[in-house]
């Protein structure tokens, strides 16, 4: 994002995890449902995946619930708040307003978003192979409405809302597996994250959004990247096999 912290970074959001104590030490040890819990088999690999921009098309979806309002989402960086603008406005609407329609977009409007093409399959796939659990960054008013929507889509695996980096909890997931495990978002403060909590991981980029591939910041030296998912899927099945 340019200058807006990204919905990772958001803090309204509400944590699977208690992460309340500030500190290293909170960075590095998260508490994360046992994957029993969670319905997943800890001698399987695992994979850790994001929604928005991964699973689905959260900018396209958004700019939808925006038109509804009103309002023109404008994909001319890759930020959220300063891209919502009044028709013909030069200046995007203020930052705490655009984070209110956020907000509501969650509660309201995502349970439209298109899935992204090739995801559902590529996960089913997958979980042939391993276990698979959604780590989402979604305000916490979003949970029934993002559980509805990946239930419709043939996407009801385990899903787990986090709120920040989502290193810590990825890093709690994946040492309670026995096998390897892969973790798949489009934000690079979430792979950096991982990459530093729980540096076995196998860590994978992928932007959903056509508009969004040449915006979005990446570091592939440090994360692969990869837009299609059917090319991801194969690099993720070669990762924990
Ligand atoms: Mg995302």
């Amino acid at each position: 994002m340019a200058d807006t912290p990204p919905p990772a970074a958001q803090p309204d959001a509400v944590a699977a995890s208690s992460t309340a104590a500030a500190g290293p030490a909170a960075l590095l040890r998260a508490r994360a449902p046992d994957l029993a819990g969670l319905g997943l088999d800890a001698a399987r690999p695992l994979v850790i995946v994001d929604v928005d921009e991964v699973l689905g098309h959260f900018m396209e979806g958004f700019g939808a619930f925006l038109a509804g309002r009103g309002l023109e989402f404008r994909v001319e960086r890759f930020a959220l708040f300063q891209n919502i603008y009044h028709p013909g406005a030069t200046e995007h609407l203020p930052i705490e307003e655009g984070r209110q329609h956020y907000d509501d977009f969650f509660r309201y409007g995502a349970g439209e978003m298109r899935v992204a093409e090739g995801a559902a399959d590529a996960l089913r796939r997958l979980s042939e192979q391993g276990g698979v659990v959604i780590l989402t960054n979604a305000p916490g008013q979003g949970r029934l409405a993002r559980a509805r929507w990946l239930g419709r889509h043939g996407l009801d695996y385990p899903l787990l809302l986090n709120s920040g980096p989502k290193g810590p909890l990825a890093a709690a997931l994946a040492e309670q597996a026995r096998g390897p495990a892969a973790f798949i978002d489009d934000l690079l403060p979430n792979l950096d994250s991982v990459a530093d909590a729980a540096p076995a991981v196998a860590r994978f980029q992928h932007v959903a959004d056509p508009r969004l591939r040449p915006l979005a910041p990446s570091s592939p030296s440090r994360h692969t990247r990869i837009d299609d998912w059917d090319a991801l899927r194969i690099a993720i099945a070669d990762s924990i096999s």
